[in-house]
């Protein structure tokens, strides 16, 4: 053991001299080593299908365009509690016997399963979850939040004033309603470490909402990964730093892609875009996921 925490010593400090990109891959690895086994599980919370894709882009990219989305929520197995990453579309939609077409016509949602019968699958129940947290309050995020009363809400501060503001209340009563009667809550500010070790990190993200986040995670087996909350709906809006028209803060959208593609390069992490299919795909589901 001593010798290997020597070698990536060694490592370290040549790569030091070398370059400094190649001396945070180092410093990755040596992080890793010592870190606890963590589990992530990645779940279907239904379907978003965008008849109007032009919402997506401040410009006409595109126009007359459509595109289906994943909607996924995310359970974090770690030795010192368990995480619940975002609460997928409402649960009114499972069973219905069509999609439902939003008054404006812009989004037409489902969704298969609750999220008690897919905790099933990893044999939890809503009481093994600890901690719950948003990446943004929108519709497709908070959905089955008020299953989980008994889980401390880890929110940002300006994230809560703003859904619980009168104005919200008043306009936008379904979201209000999701996550009112969380009632054991703890407001952040910024970065937020949850367990104290590196492995699960908040960090502040943002623009789409007041208070929207992006969950950097360290696995075991997976290594260093990002999932970008709604800071990108798709690769195309990453590629081009495209935002859609109904962005809470356009710069400060801006700032914040610039600060996750320097954290992302700073950990070498693999991104995933939690409403790209594709990467919805990739990650690791029960019962086979990743250790
Ligand atoms: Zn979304």
């Amino acid at each position: 053991m001593k010798q290997y925490i020597s070698l990536l010593m060694i490592l370290a400090i040549f790569a030091c001299k070398d370059s400094k990109k190649e001396s945070a891959a180092a410093m990755v690895q040596i992080d890793t080593s010592s870190k606890p086994e963590i589990k992530l599980y990645t779940f279907d919370g239904g379907t978003v299908m965008v008849n109007q894709l032009q919402l997506f882009s401040q410009d006409s990219s595109y126009s007359g365009q459509s595109k289906e989305f994943a909607d996924a929520f995310y359970v974090i197995e770690h030795p010192k509690g368990i995480l619940m990453w975002d609460a997928g579309l409402p649960e009114g939609l499972v069973g219905m016997p069509e999609p439902y077409t939003s008054p404006d016509g812009a989004f037409t949602v489902s969704r298969k399963d609750s999220v008690m019968n897919q905790l099933k699958q990893i044999g939890m129940t809503a009481a093994d979850i600890d901690f719950l947290s948003l990446s943004h309050t929108h519709f497709d995020h908070i959905g089955h939040a008020k299953e989980f009363k008994d889980a401390t809400w880890l929110v940002q501060e300006t994230e809560f004033d703003w859904v619980t503001s009168k104005e919200m209340q008043e306009t936008n009563a379904d979201i209000y309603n999701a996550i009112k009667d969380l009632s054991k809550i703890k407001k952040i500010k910024g970065d937020y470490d949850v367990f104290g070790d590196g492995t699960v990190v908040f960090k502040y993200a943002p623009g789409h909402t007041p208070g929207h986040q992006v969950l950097y995670l360290e696995l075991a087996e997976y290594g260093p990964l990002l999932l970008a909350g709604d800071l990108y709906h798709f690769s195309e809006n990453r590629e081009f730093r495209r935002i859609p028209i109904f962005n809470y803060d356009v710069a400060q959208t801006h700032a914040s892609m610039d600060m996750f593609e320097a954290f992302a390069d700073e950990k070498n992490a693999k991104v995933f875009l939690q409403h790209s299919k594709e990467d919805f795909e990739k990650l690791p589901k029960a019962p086979n996921y990743l250790k």
